[in-house]
This record gives structure tokens, sequence and C-alpha cells, in this order.
């Protein structure tokens, strides 16, 4: 746990640690002092050996109070200090108590000598502890201070000894130390030389060996001169090894001292000049000894000469070597640093051990909050489980992705390419190379997004609609649910549309999506397949008592009109709905179905719902085959025109005809008009429908014409659909039909339906002023079906109005039905229109009709529609004059 309380603790710790050091010093210090006021002889019974003793304690409670990693080359070094100062110890009482001066060598010698091997292992424990890798680099420099200095003590404190006249026993013992010496140096500057973090501890350990080297040699010298005696200032030096030895274990920086360092140590200008001035012992020595006499040392001075130069030559190849690693490798940085991608290594348990300088943007953190810092903590716990399970298998390589949590609480995704290094030396780790794909996913994420879903209203798509109806369909045969789609069609969408303008329109359908969302549970899916078709899926236990629901709640959610560039625009909806039972349907069997189910809804009378029937499917593939078969039709001159006589009602005497179309099918027989002009409306080939009967009928007219049969006033009727009146060349049509009979124009009556009107005001009004200026008369059918108000009629250039068959069929059933015609017969005839019955049946009709100044009509009582040859003979017969006055 990391609370403030237990930082404070830990801060309080270190400040404690550093008071017991600079106590120890201060200690020491007064030691020292009162070693050089007292007389030789306390100094050396008390004084000494308390310095001595505090500092192998100090040492101790350093060790044991920091627990240094590798503790053994640590008590190594303490136990050499120990041999130290027992060997002192010894001697001074020997010296002071026991007054036996020259007893030389003795087992004092043998403590002392203890002492080498001691600290030589220790150190070099502590040596290899730093360096991770072989340094032979170090390796060499330290050798080559190792010769020079050698050299030196050989000619001043090893040669001198050989040429006294002491014992051989007497001369071992006395070269015995100078040569430790050496070999302590060779460590001592092995470990001066080498890689590894240098602490306050560090210097403190090397300057108390330094000076421990010194004192000796000093030593050495001033006894071989005969210039030495007890209580010396030359104490001094080993007064500073001890301290500096113990002050070196006291501090808190000695556990940075066995921590390993990568790669080997640089080469700075001091080392240069260090090692540099270590190979130049030996010419000086030779130098000074020509100036002094005759060269003695000569052998010596020509061996260490050569180990020298074969030493720096080495050195100089290695270095030659490195200075190529180096370029390799400060292009190899370069690049890494420069890449945008980071790159991380964490070791076993996964903790960043590095990292290149571009991860701390990746991670938005400092290389301070990286290094050292486990790696885990700063992933999603899914991540930092995948982490350990890499950790955990030796040598994978392979591609994630992570999430990396910023310190701000900002996440970012990684693609990682990782790859098990730990048993490579030079890494020893995981190595995660990242890269940032945020941005890229943000990306992915918004093309899904689009790719899913309808950009105007922000609902789904009709391919996602299509997946989550495979996914409920899946989910529904695991939980026992049903499935329902609701196919969602607006009504007469298209005249929002054509009136207001799209920019309207798409205001609408916004506002429409927005009343589907909120009519609809938060589970429920709404989609826009485009135009003004949405579906909505449900998932229920009852899925046809919650669909009609669902459709009712539509339905009162659409009711209020919607305002729109300022108008009310009522809207209405027809709705199919399909039920997919688990197992049996396929989401585009559901969404053909409810298709199929709101086209039934719409033929039916629009504003309503239907649930999809099998009944539906078969009548749908009949409409397909009849679309099929019918476009064969007109060319297989399969399509035959009827002719219905229009009458005056009171006498019966035909004014002219309308044209019916037939369809003589080979299997199927004569088919009416009904069974296949909606057909031939939805698919357009209600467009070459309409040319044929219009050329048909023109023609026949000019037959009749020709032979006299009829007069200039005899009129043909002909129906035009509403879509055929959109088309842009259907007053070309009509002109071309007229020309190449030779038919004058007002022998042509086009009978448009009161929807067409209604559905396309403007576009139509404007092929009406063309129509009539051909000189065509127009008519308007079915009148009284199509809710448009009286008024509206006065806005068209009409001739006739239809009264539709339902208005002539109330005419006698009620008063009621009586005002309504009459009502329309007096309009008509107000705005210049004659009035026109149809499906006049019975004889009273056609009393009533006349007493109410409808003087045309046409009807089963009158005629029916018959093929023109059939209309010929009447005609010729002249019987149609016939008709009323037989009655
Ligand atoms: P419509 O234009 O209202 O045509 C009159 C319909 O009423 C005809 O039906 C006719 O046979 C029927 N009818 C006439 N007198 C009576 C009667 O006394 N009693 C009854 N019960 N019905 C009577 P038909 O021929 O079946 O045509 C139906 C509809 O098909 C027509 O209604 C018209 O809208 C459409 N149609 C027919 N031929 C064409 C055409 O060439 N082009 C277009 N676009 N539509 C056509
Ligand atoms: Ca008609
Ligand atoms: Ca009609």
């Amino acid at each position: 746990m990391f609370t403030p309380k237990s930082t404070e603790r830990s801060r309080r710790r270190v400040d404690a640690r550093t008071t017991i050091w600079v106590a120890y010093l201060i200690g020491a210090l007064a030691l020292t002092v009162a070693y050089f006021l007292a007389t030789p002889a306390t100094a050396k019974l008390v004084f000494w050996p308390i310095i001595g003793w505090s500092s192998f304690a100090a040492m101790i409670v350093g060790i044991r109070m920091h627990k240094p990693e590798g503790r053994g080359a640590w008590y190594l070094l303490a136990a050499g200090l120990a041999m130290l100062i027992i060997g002192d110890d010894l001697y001074s009482v020997r010296n002071f108590v026991l007054h036996a001066r020259n007893l030389f060598p003795s087992y004092v010698d043998v403590v002392y000598l203890t002492m080498y091997p001691l600290l030589i292992v220790g150190l070099s424990m502590l040596v290899r502890r730093r360096s991770i890798q072989r340094d032979r680099a170090s390796v060499v420099d330290a050798a080559i201070i190792t010769c020079g200095v050698g050299l030196l003590a050989w000619v001043i404190l090893i040669v001198p000894y050989l040429r006294t006249d002491m014992s051989m026993m007497e001369r071992a013992t006395s070269i015995a130390y100078p040569l430790a010496d050496v070999a302590l140096l060779a460590i001592v500057a092995r470990l001066a030389v080498g890689s590894g973090r240098r602490p306050v501890a560090f210097w403190l350990l090397a300057a108390s060996l330094v000076s421990l080297l010194a004192a000796d040699a000093i030593y050495g010298y001033r006894n071989l001169a005969d210039t030495w005696h007890e209580h010396d200032p030359i104490d001094i030096g080993w007064i500073l090894f001890y301290a500096g030895w113990a002050a070196a274990a006291l501090h808190p920086s000695m556990r940075e001292l066995s921590v390993r360092a990568i790669g080997s140590a640089r080469i700075t200008r001091r080392r240069l000049m260090f090692v540099g001035s270590a190979a130049l012992i030996s010419p000086a020595v030779l130098f000074v000894q020509q100036l002094l006499g005759p060269v003695v040392d000569g052998a010596a001075i020509a061996i260490v000469s050569a180990a020298l130069f074969i030493l720096v030559l080495g050195r100089m190849s290695g270095l030659a070597r490195k200075a190529a690693d180096e370029r390799n490798e400060t292009r190899f940085r370069a690049l890494v640093n420069n890449a945008s991608d980071a790159i991380v290594v964490v070791d076993d348990i996964g903790t960043i051990r590095y990292q290149t300088p571009s991860a701390e943007r990746v991670f938005g953190r400092t290389s301070e909050q990286l290094v050292g810092h486990s790696l885990g903590t700063m992933l999603t716990a899914d991540d930092e489980r995948q982490l350990h399970m890499l950790l955990e298998r030796e040598g994978v390589t392979t591609t994630i992705e992570w999430r990396i949590l910023g310190v701000d609480g900002e996440q970012r995704d990684m693609e990682i390419a990782a790859a098990d290094m730990r048993s490579d030396s030079d890494v020893r780790g995981l190595v995660l190379t990242m890269r940032d794909i945020t941005e890229r996913k943000l990306l992915d994420g918004e093309l899904r997004r689009q790719a899913l879903h309808d950009t105007l209203t922000g609902l789904p798509n009709r391919s996602l609609f299509h997946d989550r109806v495979a996914h409920a369909l899946r989910r529904a045969s695991r939980e026992n649910l049903e499935v329902a789609v609701l196919f969602l069609d607006l009504d007469d969408f298209k005249m929002v549309n054509d009136s207001l303008g799209h920019a309207a329109g798409d205001e609408v359908l916004v506002a429409v999506a927005a009343r589907l969302v909120s009519a609809l549970k938060a589970h429920d899916t709404v989609a826009r397949f485009g135009g003004d078709e949405f579906a909505v899926l449900l998932e229920s236990s009852n899925a046809t008592e919650a669909s009609e629901l669902v459709a009712k709640r539509i339905q009162g959610a659409l009711l209020a009109p919607f305002d729109v560039a300022g108008e009310h625009i009522p809207v209405h909806v027809s709705i199919g709905i399909s039920i997919g039972l688990p197992g049996a349907a396929t989401p585009s069997d559901l969404l053909r179905d409810a298709d199929l189910a709101m086209y039934v809804a719409k033929r039916d009378g629009k504003a309503r719902f239907e649930h999809y029937a099998p009944e539906m499917h078969e009548h749908a593939i009949r409409r397909l085959e009849v679309a099929s078969e019918l476009r064969g039709a007109i060319d297989n001159d399969e399509l035959v025109l009827f002719y219905q006589p229009i009458v005056v009602t009171d006498t019966g005497r035909y004014l002219g005809v309308e044209a019916l179309v037939r369809w003589n099918h080979p299997k199927r027989g004569l088919v009416p008009p009904l069974d296949f002009i909606p057909i031939a409306e939805s698919t357009g080939l209600i467009i070459p429908l309409g040319r044929w009967v219009l050329d048909q009928a023109c023609q026949q007219m000019r037959i009749w014409r020709r032979d006299g049969l009829v007069g200039e006033d005899f009129y043909v009727s002909v129906n035009l659909s509403a879509r055929h009146l959109r088309d842009p060349n259907v007053v070309e049509d009509v002109a071309h039909a007229l020309d190449v009979a030779g038919l004058p124009a007002n022998a042509l009556l086009i009978e448009v339906t009161e929807s067409a009107l209604v559905e396309d005001l403007d576009p139509t009004g404007a092929v009406f002023t063309r129509l009539k200026g051909l000189g065509v008369r127009l008519a308007i059918d079915d009148f009284g079906t199509g809710y448009s108000s009286l008024a509206r009629l006065s806005t068209f250039p009409l001739d006739v109005v239809k009264i539709d068959k339902s208005f002539v069929d109330r005419l006698t059933l009620s008063a009621d039905g009586e005002a309504t015609v009459r009502a329309v017969v007096a309009l008509a005839h107000t705005l210049g229109m004659v009035a026109v019955a149809e499906g006049v049946e019975e004889a009273e009709q056609a009393d009533a009709l006349a007493e109410l100044g409808c003087t045309m009509s046409q009807g089963f009582l009158f005629a029916r529609p018959v093929p023109a040859e059939a209309l010929t003979a009447s005609l010729i017969g002249g019987g149609a004059n016939l008709v009323r006055s037989a009655r």
C-alpha cells in the first residue's frame, strides 16, 4: 500500500540513516583527534582498537540496515577489515605490552596477509554483480593500471627488499605485502574503470582502498629507509581506510553498488588520461633511473613495457571495434528514438526496464513514471491478464491489441508486436513494439457506424437491421422467444417531397424517426431502409400480440401532424408484420414477408397494419408472373380494346365511346383491366400500354369516321394513368396518336382519375394545359372517390366530370344521395363542365339523372363494353338510338 502515511514513514527512515552516517563520521573524527593527541601507548592500545572496532561495528550495522543484494561480498569485506584490526591489535599488544619488538615475521603477519584474499574476493564479487556482461575494456584498462603501478611497487618496494641481507623468510614476508597490495590494486582499478553507478558509497569505498594502498606503500618505503616509527602521521592513511570502509557500508547509497549496469563504461577524457598516465609509468621509471645512475631494473621495465604495449594494442583494437559498433548503435538508436512506434522492454514480472523516448508520448507519462514501474498497472484488467499470460509462456512472438490507461484517465488503443527476448543476453526481456492506433480505431468505428447507419436519421440501416434480425432469431431459438418484424412505409410521402421540396421531406423523415424511437422500448430496433421505409424488430414471448400493440402505438405516435416548413403535415403509415418462429425463418424471409404484408395494407386502403399470410406470397408471385407476361402481351398483340358507348341520358343516343382495355391472355382468356392495370402501373409498363391504347383508339375512330358511321362530334374517351401523365413524353404520345390517325384533337377525350390530380399537383397541371393546347378535351374520372374538394377542380382546365358509380348507386336509395349528385351536377355546370353519370344500370337511375339535368350517361343499362366489331355492327344498325326508345 502506498499511502501518504507510509511515504512519510519511509522518508523519515532515510533521514534516520543519514543521521547515523553523519554521527559515525563525527565520532571517527573525534577518535582520530584523540588518537593523535594521546601518548603512543595509549593511542595504540586504546584509541586505535576503538577506531578499528567501531568501524567494523559500523560496517556490520550498515550491512544489516541496508540489506544490499549480494550481502556475502560485504561480509567478506567486513571480515577483511576485521583481519587488519586484529593484526593491528596483536601487534600493539606485542609492541607496547610485551615489548617484544623485533619479532618478524610472525603470526601477526599471517593475520595481516589473510586480509588480502578476503578483500580481493569480496571486491571481485561486487565487480561481478555490477556488470551484467563481460567488460573486456575495463579488464584491459585495469591491467594497464596494475602493470604501471605494479612496476613502481617492484622498483621501489620489492627489489630493494630482495637486495637486503634479511633471511629468506623475512624477505618473503616483506615482499608479500607489496605483492598483495598490487593484487588488491588490480581489483580496485577494475572497480574504478568498470561501468555501473557511482554513488557516494562507491567513492568512499574507492577512496578508502586508495588510502590503504598509499599508507601501505609509504610504510613499506619508510620501513626500508628505516625512517618509520610508531604513532606516525601516516597512520591517518589506515584511519581513512577504516573510516572510509565503514562510512561506505553505512551510507544509504551502498545498496546501489550492487545494481547491474547495462553496457560497458564510456570512454571519458578523464579515463583516457588516467589509463594513459599509468602506461607512461614504465618509460618514466626508465628515465628516472637513467638520470640517477645506471638503470638497475632494465629487465623488469622491458617486460612491463612489452606487457603494456600488448595491452594497449588489445585495447585499441577493442576501441576500433567498439567505434564501429557504436556507429551502428547510434544509427539504430536514432532510428528507434525517432520512430513513431514506441518500444518497451519488460522483465519477467512485467516491470518496464527500458523504453524508447517515443514511449513517453504514447503512454502520456515521463520516463521516471515508466522505468521501474509495472506495465500491468497501465493496462485494463483484461490486457494485464494477457500480459502475464505472455510472460508465462516462453519464446512467444505475437501481435495483440491493448488499451493503455493514461494518467488522466484517457485510454489509447495500441497495436503491439510482442517478442520474447528474455533468453537474449543483450535484451533480457519481453520486447513490446507499440503503435498508437487510437485514431485509426476511431476512424474504423466511424466508418463502421456510417456503413451500418442511415446518415439522415442516424438509425441503423438495412444491413445492420438484417444482422440484428439474424441475431434475434438465434437468441430466440435458445430462449424460446418469438421475433416480429414490422415493415413501415409512409403513405403518399411523395406528395410531401413534391409539394414542399426534399429539404422539408428530410425534416419530416427525421421527425418521424424520432417519434418511432420514442414509441418503442430501448431494446427494440428501429431502422430506416431509405426513402420513406422504416422497419422495427421486436423480441417477445408473444410476438403476434406485441407487434399489434406496437403497430398501434406507432400509428398513435404519428397521429399529430408534423410542423415543417410552416405547414401541418399529416403522416400516415402502412405497416406489414411478419412473425419469425424460432428456427423456422431467416432474416430475409421475415423482411420479405413483412414487406408483402405492408404492400397489402397499402392496397387495402393505407394507414393500416396487416399480418403476413401465406396467400400474400402466392398473390405476389402471381403479380410477378403477370408482370413478366404483360411485357410480352403488348408486342404479341394480346391486348384488345372494348368500347362502351356514352349516351344521351333520356334518348340513349350515342355521343361517344370509352375505350377500355382487356388482355386476351392465351391461357387465362379475357383478363379484366383491374387484374393487370395496377401491375402495369407499378412496373412502368403502363406507359407503353397507354401509348398502345391511344394509337388503337384513334385508329378505330378514324375507321368509323371514314366509313361514315359516326358524326364529326362523336368522340373516343381514353383512360390515361397518373404515371403516364408524369412521363415527359405524354403530350407527344397523344399528339402522335392523333397525327397518325389524321384525327382532329376534339375527337379525343382523355380521362384522368381524381387521385391523379391529388397526387401530382404541379406537374400534371402543366401537362393538362399542354394537352388542352393540342385541342384535346379532359375529363375527371371516378369523381367523388378521391376526396378532392369541388373548388380544387376549378383550378384544372377540365371539360367533363364523370360521376362515380357509387354516387349513381345511392341516387335512388336516399334523398341524401340525390342531393349529392344534384350538387355535383350543378357545380359542373357552374364551372362550365359537362357531367357524365357512370355505371347506370337501372332505368330509375336514368330517369333521376335526366331530372337532375345530367344529360349524359354510361352504363350497362345502355350498353356494355364490347369489341370494336360489335360496336361497328350496332353503329351500322343505328340500333343505338333505339335503346331508350325501345323501352
Ligand atoms: P373506369 O375508367 O371507371 O371505366 C369504367 C368501368 O366501369 C369499366 O370497367 C366498365 O366496364 C365499368 N362499367 C361501365 N358501366 C357499368 C355498369 O353499368 N355497371 C358496372 N358494374 N360497371 C360498369 P372495366 O372495363 O373493367 O375497367 C375498369 C377500370 O380499368 C376503368 O375504370 C379504368 O380505370 C381502368 N382501365 C380500363 N381500361 C383502361 C386503359 O386503357 N387505360 C387505363 N389507364 N386504365 C384503364
Ligand atoms: Ca374511365
Ligand atoms: Ca370511372
